[in-house]
C-alpha cells in the first residue's frame, strides 16, 4: 500500500474468528483497510491482523463489546484516528446460547441475546451512519448485517430467542435501508444457513452442521468463505442498486 491512504475503511464486529475473520481477510485482500473488532480474544484478533499484514494488507484490532454503548463510541472514534472514517460496516458479532425450550428461558438470557445481536448491530450502525451519511457531510457507504436463516425458520425447540433477535435484525435492515437510502448508504443483510464455525459449540452442539446438513437441499454445510463472499458483494459497488435486501446463503434451505 506504500503509504497511500486507502479510501475504503471497513469495520467488522466479532472479527477474530469464523465468518467475521474470513470477511476481514478477504476484504483486506480486496483493498479495504480493516478494523477487526473483538470482545475478549485479543490473541486471535492479532493473529488475523498479522496474517493480513503478511499478505500486504492493512488491518488493526480494537476491543469492545458491541452491546455496550461507550465501547461502540470509542471503537468508531479510534477507527477515525487510526484509519479514517468508516465507509463499510459488517455487523457480524452474534451470540447463540445453549439449546433450550421457551419454558426454560429467563429474562437474563433474553437480555444477553438481544443486547449483542440487536442492540449491538443498532449501535454500530448508528455510529457508521453518523460518519457515512451525506446529510452529515460524509461520502456514503454500505452496511451489511449478519442475520440468519433462523429468522425465517424460527429455530423451534432450540433457540427461538436467537430467531427473534435475527428477525429484529431483518426488520432493522429494511427500515434503516429506507430511512437513509437518499444519503448514499446502502443497508443489506445476509442470512446464512448452517456454516462450519465455532458458534455451534456455544449452542451446546459442536457437531450441529453434520446433523442438520441432510435437510439442506445441497446436502452440505456452508464454509465461512461462502458467506464472506456474499457480504463483500453487498458491500461493493457491484451491488450499487441493492438496498434493504435479505440475501439467503443457505444451500437452498
Ligand atoms: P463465531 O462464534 O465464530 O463468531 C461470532 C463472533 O462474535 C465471535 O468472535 C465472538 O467473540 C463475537 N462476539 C460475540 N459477542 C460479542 C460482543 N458482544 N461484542 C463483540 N464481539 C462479540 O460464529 P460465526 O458463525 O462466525 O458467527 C458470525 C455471525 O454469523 C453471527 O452473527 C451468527 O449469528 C451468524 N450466523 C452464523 C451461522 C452459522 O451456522 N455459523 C448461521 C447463521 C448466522
Amino acid at each position: 500500500y506504500g503509504g497511500i491512504a486507502l479510501k475504503k475503511v471497513l469495520v467488522v464486529t466479532g472479527g477474530s474468528r469464523g465468518i467475521g475473520a474470513t470477511t476481514a481477510r478477504l476484504a483486506a485482500a480486496g483493498g479495504y483497510a480493516v478494523c477487526i473488532n473483538y470482545r475478549h480474544n485479543e490473541a486471535a484478533a492479532q493473529a488475523v491482523v498479522e496474517e493480513i499484514a503478511q499478505a500486504g494488507g492493512k488491518a488493526i484490532a480494537i476491543a469492545g463489546d458491541v452491546g455496550n454503548e461507550d465501547d461502540v463510541m470509542r471503537l468508531f472514534a479510534e477507527v477515525d484516528e487510526k484509519l479514517g472514517p468508516v465507509t463499510a460496516l459488517v455487523n457480524n458479532a452474534g451470540i447463540l446460547e445453549r439449546q433450550m425450550r421457551v419454558e426454560e428461558m429467563d429474562a437474563a438470557r433474553l437480555s444477553r441475546v438481544l443486547t449483542t445481536n440487536v442492540i449491538g448491530s443498532f449501535l454500530c450502525a448508528r455510529e457508521a451512519v453518523r460518519r457515512m451519511s451525506t446529510r452529515h457531510g460524509g461520502e456514503g457507504g454500505a452496511i451489511v448485517n449478519v442475520s440468519s436463516i433462523a429468522s425465517r425458520l424460527g429455530a423451534p425447540d432450540e433457540y427461538v430467542d436467537y430467531a427473534a433477535a435475527k428477525g429484529a435484525i431483518d426488520s432493522f435492515t429494511i427500515g434503516l435501508a429506507k430511512e437513509i437510502a437518499g444519503e448514499g448508504i446502502r443497508v443489506n443483510a445476509v442470512r446464512p444457513g448452517v456454516i462450519y464455525t465455532e458458534i455451534h459449540a456455544s449452542g451446546g452442539e459442536p457437531g450441529r452442521v453434520e446433523r442438520v446438513k441432510a435437510g439442506v437441499p445441497m446436502q452440505r454445510g456452508g464454509q465461512p468463505e461462502e458467506v464472506a463472499r456474499a457480504i463483500l458483494w453487498l458491500l461493493s459497488d457491484e451491488a450499487s442498486y441493492a438496498t434493504g435486501t435479505l440475501l439467503d446463503v443457505t444451500g437452498g434451505r
